[in-house]
């Protein structure tokens, strides 16, 4: 029997394999046995007759792919790199690689390449939340676990769908409802979530920092706010206050689309709360505002002292199963490794760790800028950005004029693939072994459940060989994952909160280590937590009469992302539908609309074709489209957060037509 991890969210629900057959592992603490039909279906998805399994070359995206050899594929992506000047040259990484695998391509790109430009689909999910972090408590350190909610009164469930995008942590909170904490949903779709909560808030599009910002004034205002906390250990109180005091409460209440009593009755049982949790995810994240989302959600638990005290804190839900272990190792173009950013102090300590002199001090290109700034290699991993990044049409007009993209991925079916030059056959889960971080600091191993297909390699691997192409042999002279996790742990100690050397790679197999533990106090350089004041600043696209109504996205249960290994024909599972769009019946009714139909919604962007789904489980005037429908950013804005560069995606202005 071989114990490991699921592959799929940030849960990171722990798995046992035995011969054939793969089962929830009962002394795992976060899952306890428990999987969703996700991490029931992991071993289906290697076997997927859609597996990429030999390396492709291409001279123009004209043409059809040829099979190639992994040495000439490696050659002619090396002998560009020579000829290119690093600052056009990307890495568009992904929340799916592991830990070992995003330091070595971190570890390549900003070390020995010497571009920042070493960014990741992280970047389109959980990049408000690490800006917000960052700026209130001092770094992007996720302040409490999952099991708080055990010792919590109250959780507050953000623009959050747990039941279908974190399964095996929304029965837990089920099972915390049986001991008695209370549950409030904040969504403007009544989601599967929504049934569990004792107070649902069916909150307007955009409305999250008003509703936030008015919880804040009302504990400034009727003092309920944690005085003593407020004067020992937060920045920026009375600018807050004074702020407040001139705040257009009416306006406010009236953009969250809730009424006073709706307000009231959640305030009441908030005041009341000993211990309250804040979880969020993607409906406050990816908005043109997700910062200020993140912030105003915050200054709540800055506020009231409830944060660093057990079952207490802003718990941000992070989507992909590796996306902390990425931002851990430095994966995100906006830090440099392990936490550190661009300052002297840190370029020098990085040099030094890795030997080089290659590093360059300026933060790099996002994943959400880099098809703007005309590169000339990129290299994804792992990811489709031509189906994930908003305003479709745009990304590929530019993608196609990029003269090498490289797409090393283990399925052959992306969207992405049809703008490849180069692909590589890399492993996927079962195949490989190596770390990931979940959603609240738990560094687990992923084992190799069954031999690794004969021309695929691990993305380790892969890394290995372009930096030794480019004559980096020495620097990159690992034989085996555990060496790279090895380095990894010495590169923490360079940031004291990080150090995690006292695990070690093989207790992991056995037993996952959480990191962080030891850590009460705010991780800024004055040990005081920030509050910061933010106001609805209406920045989305606007409906108008040709465009209605405001499209949101968000996942469904059993499917993932594009669905390469989700959406397979040879699978066994029985997965909730797929193509649908959310109307309400008012607005069903007005334009004639019957559960069913054939309908196109358009943009000023695009158009899809999918089924009415007629349901006052959504607000009027809005519309709801998963984001595993693979046409969905054909409709979607490419408006960025302007701190965090996050998309704007649950924001979108379209029109229905009926066929
Ligand atoms: Fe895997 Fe997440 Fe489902 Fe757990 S909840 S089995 S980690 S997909």
């Amino acid at each position: 029997m071989i114990r490991s991890v699921c592959g799929y969210c940030g849960v990171g629900c722990g798995l046992e394999f035995d011969k054939d057959k793969l089962i929830g592992d009962v002394t795992y603490p976060i899952n306890e046995g428990k999987l969703c039909s996700k991490g029931i279906s992991e071993l289906i998805s290697i076997n997927t007759s859609t597996r990429l399994l030999r390396p492709l070359l291409r001279e123009s995206i004209k043409d059809e792919f040829k099979i190639s050899s992994w040495q000439d594929s490696i050659r002619a992506i090396t002998d560009k790199i020579k000829e290119t000047p690093k600052e056009k040259i990307g890495f568009y990484l992904s929340g799916q690689l592991l830990t070992e695998d995003y330091y070595i391509a971190n570890k390549f790109g900003k070390g020995f390449i010497g571009t920042n430009n070493v960014d990741t689909n992280s970047r389109t999910c959980m990049s408000s939340a690490v800006v917000a972090y960052k700026k209130s408590i001092g770094a992007d350190f996720v302040p409490l676990r999952m099991d708080d909610i055990f010792k919590a009164n109250l959780l507050i469930l953000a623009g959050a769908n747990t039941a279908e995008a974190h399964v095996v942590f929304h029965n837990q909170i089920k099972k915390a409802k049986k001991e008695g904490l209370k549950v409030v949903v904040i969504d403007p779709r009544f989601t599967d979530t929504s049934k569990i909560a004792d107070i649902y808030l069916p909150i307007k599009v955009g409305g999250d920092i008003d509703f936030f910002n008015l919880i804040s004034k009302r504990l400034i205002d009727e003092e309920l706010y944690n005085r003593e906390f407020v004067e020992n250990h937060i920045n920026n109180f009375e600018l807050l206050k004074n702020k407040f005091k001139r705040a257009a409460v009416t306006k406010m209440l009236k953009r969250t689309g809730l009424t006073a009593e709706q307000f009231d009755a959640f305030f009441e049982l908030y005041k009341n709360s000993e211990n309250i949790i804040t979880a969020w995810t993607m409906g406050l994240n990816q908005s043109v505002q997700g910062v200020d989302k993140n912030l105003s959600l915050i200054n709540t638990h800055l506020l009231t002292g409830k944060i660093f005290k057990e079952g207490n804190g802003p718990l941000s839900l992070t989507g992909q199963p590796n996306a902390m272990g990425g931002r851990e190792v430095g994966g995100l173009s906006t830090m440099l490794a392990v936490h550190l950013g661009f300052d002297s102090e840190s370029v020098k300590k990085v040099s030094k760790f890795w030997n080089t002199d290659k590093i360059d001090n300026k933060p790099g290109l996002t994943a959400t800028q880099m098809l703007e700034a005309n590169l000339d290699v990129l290299i994804i991993c792992h990811t489709d950005p031509v189906y994930h990044l908003p305003n479709r049409n745009r990304v590929e007009e530019l993608i196609a004029k990029i003269p090498m993209v490289v797409e090393i991925n283990a399925y052959e079916n992306s969207e992405t693939a049809k703008y490849a030059h180069i692909r590589l056959p890399a492993a996927p889960w079962g195949e490989k072994e190596g770390t990931q971080t979940n959603l609240d600091r738990t560094i687990t191993k992923q084992e190799k459940l069954t031999r690794t297909s004969i021309e695929c390699k691990p993305d380790w691997e892969i890394f290995k060989l372009l930096a030794c192409g480019l004559g980096y042999e020495r620097e990159f002279n690992y034989q085996h994952p555990k060496e790279i996790f090895q380095e990894y742990q010495e590169m923490t100690k360079l940031n004291g909160y990080m150090d995690i050397s006292e695990v070690s790679y093989d207790e992991l197999s056995e037993k996952p280590f959480i990191w962080g533990e030891k850590i009460k106090n705010f991780l800024t350089p004055d040990k005081k937590g920030n509050l910061f004041f933010v106001e609805n600043r209406l920045l989305s696209e606007k409906t108008t009469l040709e465009y209605p109504f405001i499209l949101l996205t968000g996942r469904t249960r059993d499917q993932w992302h594009s669905g390469t290994k989700t959406n397979l024909p040879t699978t066994l599972l029985k997965y909730k539908e797929l193509n649908f769009c959310e109307i309400h019946p008012e607005d069903a009714k007005n334009l004639s609309i019957k559960n069913g139909d054939e309908i196109r919604v358009v943009s000023k962007r695009g158009s899809l074709l999918t089924k009415a789904l007629v349901t006052d489980a959504i607000n009027e005037k809005t519309l709801f489209i998963p984001i595993s429908n693979r046409e969905v950013n054909y409709l979607t804005n490419d408006l960025l957060d302007r701190e965090s560069f996050e998309p704007d995606y649950n924001h979108s202005a379209v029109k229905i037509e009926k066929l």
